[in-house]
């Protein structure tokens, strides 16, 4: 019970990443970036893609990569 509600808190948490476009630091939530959505910049109003392969958003992604990797696993085991 304890481990399942550390999850969805996990899966609840916010984490900042800086607008890659004006460094507006924006907050997103762990399950909008497993569910690769993409947030708006209040500030600029561009779209910043969680998961963007093309690295644009590296700064932001490799803490958010960490974040997920480590979820992931939790999660996969958890599905299996
Ligand atoms: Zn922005």
């Amino acid at each position: 019970m304890t481990s399942g509600n550390f999850r969805l808190e996990l899966l609840d948490s916010d984490i900042e990443v800086p607008c890659p476009s004006c460094e507006y630091p924006v907050w997103v939530r762990l399950v909008e970036v497993v569910a690769r959505c993409a947030v708006l910049c209040p500030s600029c109003r561009c779209r910043i893609w969680l998961t963007d392969a093309d690295g644009s958003v590296q700064n932001a992604a490799s803490e958010v990569q960490d974040a997920m990797n480590a979820l992931m696993r939790e999660l996969g085991g958890m599905f299996k």
